[in-house]
């Protein structure tokens, strides 16, 4: 029961119930609706530099 967190929009997603992924550079990223997906394939790394690792 993996959770995810939306890189776009923050919210925690159940892997099985997420509407959208994406594989980006090896990883998958989990989206709670198609528009963030569409926002996160313009520009990854905007949305992944915003992330604290
Ligand atoms: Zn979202």
């Amino acid at each position: 029961m993996a959770k995810h967190e939306d890189p776009v929009c923050k919210m925690v997603i159940d892997e099985k119930l997420a509407p959208e992924k994406y594989d980006y550079k090896g990883k998958t990223y989990f989206f709670c609706a198609k528009g963030c997906k569409d926002k996160f394939e313009k520009e990854p790394e905007k949305y992944l530099a915003q992330k604290t690792k």
